[in-house]
Order: structure tokens, then sequence, then C-alpha cells
């Protein structure tokens, strides 16, 4: 049966403020908890971020508030500033018709003396981190002796954090008399001995992975040495054109090592871990939020909870130790209607728990191809283009213009080479360290067909060779050096592949996966055995299989890529 807001017994304030907020239908906890809360049962609840827990405890606490009394009504505990100001912000939008509800967020790492002011006000709710908390109690500023609503917000959290005394202490000083509300995206024991000792009978619920698996979030994972690691990242970055990014980590120590790594090589990345102090936190999740930083490398108990918009995908670094973790870090992407990815990268040891998850989550994860360093390159240029284009248009470029003829005139080279030349220093391609078959651990199968002739080196150097010593065969010496490929022509195909001329190329802004994309779609073939790529101006060449090849003209005769009209033959 689906349930309405309009049946949950809501008033006509919030229910005006949640259609506002564009809420069309409670989420399951808020079904489920929103009427148990309002007849004033206490509530032990376990679901993972983004399932609108807020709403869940903060609806009901805004219809039992008192407005005509000042004094302390409500008491919410967050783990951190971030959270707490989350969850303000979340009932500020709620409370929106709620004339004369006053809101107080009390957190370290902010000036305890503004807080007392404005608490000696009056604000019938406080959100607030549990030490600050103590502190205002200690300082007399926050009176609980009204307090008939309390919640722990994500309390698993704030025991990892080592708050269990302070939460034990402001709870002894709340009145019994009181509701208490529990949630926590894990059910352990430390969280029961609280529940058991603060909560009256509490109802019981659990929000099951299946209601909160995304069927937004496309799920890839890629096999890969765990020294690829890094690279493999930046190619996913790229090659996705990815614009906000959480990388999830299972240590603080590796948080670092990625974080360094990636800004080492130009991204802009900022990083979130537990020894991070309060105002730091702020600073990087501001960043993150405005754009200012498009990558965020995290720990798990790091980014607990946070709720930021528009993330297009979360790359797990590392398999995380426990599956429910999974569901939760992914969970940050696909949100509001949105699509996101979730791209696991799976070292040989990790397999197994990679099973794990497809078994706990019941959901297939696919497996990826590793988007080669031509790729990449293709991707960059294509960036490139549009960066021209743009400066191009903004104008002001009057002081340069005598660019081409100083540099004609100094050095004697030809447009081209002078072009290739600035777009190597400006396209940020740096040599790859390795080459692309080098990169997964399962080197003999699912390859791409092109990587064949890699086949007997990448055999040897798993038994023990150093990749990086190698001369020959690196990507950087096959390729990446030669800058854009002289006439365009198409270059030898690989044994057992058929060169083929598509149409369309880099004006149309197509990229080696919408071509990848269309050949598979509409031939019917996987996509990894399509070879390799390139993408010129007015047309790009493909790599297909001979068996195939015949089924690919056919299948593509007539069809669009980006939205224009094909023709596609064999190459001469
Ligand atoms: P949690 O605390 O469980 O991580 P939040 O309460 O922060 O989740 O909610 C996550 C996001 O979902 C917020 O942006 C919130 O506004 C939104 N949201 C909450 N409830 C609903 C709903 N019923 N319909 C649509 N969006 C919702
Ligand atoms: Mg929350």
């Amino acid at each position: 049966m689906e349930v309405l807001f309009d049946s949950l017994g809501l008033s006509e304030e919030i229910l005006k403020a949640v259609t506002e907020m564009g809420f069309t239908k409670p989420s399951p906890i808020q079904a489920e908890a929103i009427p148990s809360l309002l007849e004033g049962r206490d509530v032990l609840g376990q679901a993972q971020t983004g399932t609108g827990k807020t709403a869940a405890f903060g609806i009901p606490a805004l219809e039992k508030v008192d407005i005509s009394d000042k004094r302390t009504q409500v008491l919410m505990l967050c783990p951190t500033r971030e959270l707490a100001v989350q969850v303000t912000e979340e009932l500020r939008r709620l409370a929106k018709y709620k004339k004369g509800l006053k809101l107080e967020t009390v957190y370290g790492g902010d000036s305890i003396e503004r807080q007392i002011r404005s608490l000696k006000i009056g604000a019938q709710i406080v959100v607030g981190t549990p030490g600050r908390v103590m502190d205002l109690i200690e300082r007399k500023a926050l009176k609980l002796d009204f307090v008939n609503y309390v919640v722990l917000d994500e309390a698993d959290e704030m025991l990892d954090m080592g708050f269990r005394e302070d939460i034990d202490t402001i709870l002894e000083s709340v009145p019994d008399e009181r509701q208490t509300v529990l949630f926590s995206a894990t059910m352990s024991k430390p969280i029961m001995g609280i529940a058991q000792k603060f909560q009256e009978d509490p109802v019981q619920i659990k929000i099951t992975r299946k209601e909160v698996t995304n069927e937004n979030i496309e799920q890839t994972y890629f096999e890969v040495k765990q020294r690829g690691k890094i690279e493999v990242t930046c190619r996913v970055l790229d090659a996705y054109d990815l614009k906000q990014v959480i990388i999830f980590c299972n240590t603080k120590r590796k948080v670092d090592e990625v974080t360094e790594e990636l800004s080492s090589k130009g991204y802009s990345v900022e990083s979130l871990h537990g020894d991070l102090r309060q105002t730091q936190r702020n600073q990087v999740m501001a960043k993150f939020r405005s754009g200012a930083a498009n990558i965020l490398v995290a720990t798990d108990v790091a980014a607990r909870g946070i709720d930021v918009s528009g993330i297009d995908a979360v790359i797990n670094f590392d398999l995380p130790l426990d599956e429910e973790y999974y569901v939760h870090r992914i969970g940050r992407t696909g949100r509001a209607g949105l699509t996101g990815k979730a791209l696991t990268l799976v070292a040989k040891d990790e397999k197994y728990r990679l099973r794990q998850i497809e078994t706990y989550t019941k959901v297939k994860i696919d497996k990826g191809v590793i988007p080669t360093f031509e790729d990449i390159v293709g991707v960059r240029k294509a960036r490139f283009i549009s960066q021209v284009e743009e400066a191009v248009s903004t104008g002001d470029l009057d002081l340069y213009e005598d660019m081409l003829g100083m540099l004609h005139h100094t050095t004697g080279f030809t447009t081209e080479q002078i072009v290739a030349a600035l777009v190597k220093i400006n396209m940020g391609v740096q040599k790859s360290e390795f080459a692309d078959n080098d990169l997964a651990w399962d080197a003999d199968r699912d390859r791409r067909p092109s990587e064949r002739g890699f086949e007997k080196r990448g055999r040897f150097e798993d038994r023990g060779g150093r990749g990086e010593e190698r001369g020959s065969g690196r990507f950087g010496d096959r390729g990446g050096d030669r800058g854009p490929r002289e006439g365009g022509g198409p270059k030898r195909n690989e044994p057992g592949m058929v060169r083929l001329f598509v149409s369309v190329g880099r004006k149309d802004r197509v990229q080696p996966r919408d071509i990848v994309g269309a050949i598979a779609g509409e031939a019917g073939i996987p996509g990894r055995v399509i070879g390799s790529i390139d993408i010129f101006d007015a047309y790009s060449f493909v790599d297909v299989p001979e068996r195939d090849a015949r089924k690919v003209v056919e299948a593509m005769s007539g069809n669009t890529i980006k939205g224009k009209m094909v023709n596609i033959e064999v190459a001469r």
C-alpha cells in the first residue's frame, strides 16, 4: 500500500513545507517512523545515509513542539558539526510555516559565547554535537529540564568518535518523561546497550538493503593490480568526465596517499578523515560543495551522513570491509532522481569480497574495461577543443594575437608542430607509467583484443618483472609522445581485427565511449571486444573483430551516434 504524507496526520504547515521541498511521498523510514513518533513511542531505527532520517525524526519533533513556550523541548545529537548543520537546515525548511519556532545549532570550533547568547533568547529545538552540548550544560546555558524529545542521529558514529560518556551524561540529565529516537546505520552491541538503557519499548525499524539499493546507480568494477589503482582512478575520472566524486578508502593512511597522488597529478582534491579538526572539516566540505574541489577522498566514518547533491560517481578505491559500507558508500550518488555511478577497484585479493557484496546486495556488479591511454588522450583532446572554443568566444585575445607569427618566426616550426606542442603542454596528459594491460591483474581474460600484442610480456611480468622498469611496450612510448597522429589516416589494425571508418568525430563531440556504446548496442556485440579507437575532427576509426565487422556495418547503417547520422564502412 502506498503511504502519502496526507495520510500521516500532519499539520497544514508541515504538509505545505514538504510539498514545497518537492517530497512527493514519504520514504520508507518516514512512513514507518512518523506515525509511531506522533503517537509518543520511542523509535530505534537502522537505516543508511540518504533514506530521509532527518524528516523522519524531524517532522514529529516539529509537530510536538509548543511554540508558545520558549524553553528547549527537543534535543538532537549529531556526531559532527557538518551533520548538525545539515539537520538544522533540513528542519528549517520543514518548519518554514511554523511561525515562532526557534532552532539553534551548537557545536565545537565556534564561539561558545555566541551560542550562549542565542540560547538565552530561547530555542525550542537545539541541534548539536555531544561535546559542545556538554559544555553548554556545564555552563548552565543549556537547560534540559523541559526536554521531552531526544534524538541520537548516526549513533554508531558518535560512539566511534568517543562520545559514549557524553551521551550517557546528557541522556541522564534529560527528564525520564520523554521520547527517545535512536538512529544508527549499524546495530552493534554498544548501540543496543544505549537503546536498552535509555529507551522504553522502542518501535524497531530496519530499512532493508533492498529498499536502499538504488536503481539509479550504475555499478561497475575493474580488476586492477594494487599498484595500478591510482592510474586507473585517473583514467576513470577522465574517461567518464566526472565532475563531483567521492573516493572511499578503508584507512586514513590510504586517504592521505590517494589525496597526495591525485593532487600531484593536477586534480583538485580534498580529503576527509577522523583526525581533522572541526574547522578543517568545514573548510573541506565547503570547498567540495562549492565545486572548488571536485574530488573528495574519505574514510567511511568521516563521510558518514554527508548529503551533497549532484555527486556523479563514487569510487571505491578499496573494497569496504563490511558489505553494509558498500551500500552506504554508493548511496552518495544517484540521489534525487539523478543517475550516478559506483566504480569499484578490485585487486586480486579483494575479489572474494566483491562476491560477498554481490550476494549481500543481490545485485550483479558489471565488470568494466579499464579505459586505455588512447581513450584518455581522446577525451582530453575533446576537452581541449572546447576550452579553445570558449577562450575564443570570450575574447580578450588581442595581447596574444601576434603569437603564432612570433612562434613561426623565432622557431621556424610549422603551425601543426606549434599547435601540437601547445596542446601537449596544456592538455595535462601525463605519459602513462603503465601499459594498458599492465593494470589488470587477470590480463589473460576479458582483455581488449587490441592489447593482444602485449600478451607474452604481460604474463612474464606477472611473475615478478617490474613493469615500471620496462622500456618498450610502455604506453607512453607507444603513442603518447607522438602527439596527434599525422595525417589522420587509418593506422594498421591489430591481427584479427578490422578497422572501420566512422563518419563522426570530435566536432560532433563524439567520445570513445559513444562509439563503443553505439556499436555494442546496435550490433549486439560486447563492448570489450571492440578494439582501439581514434577520433579525429570529422571522422573516427574503430577496430572491431573480423567476424563482427559485417554485422557492425549493417547494424550501424542509417543509425546515429550522439544524434548524428553515421556512415560506417571498412577503412581503406
Ligand atoms: P539521511 O539522514 O537518512 O542520510 P536525509 O534526511 O539527509 O537522509 O535526506 C537525504 C535527502 O533526501 C535530503 O536532501 C532530503 O531533503 C531528501 N528527502 C528526504 N525525504 C524525502 C522524501 N520523502 N522525498 C524526497 N526527498 C526526500
Ligand atoms: Mg542524516
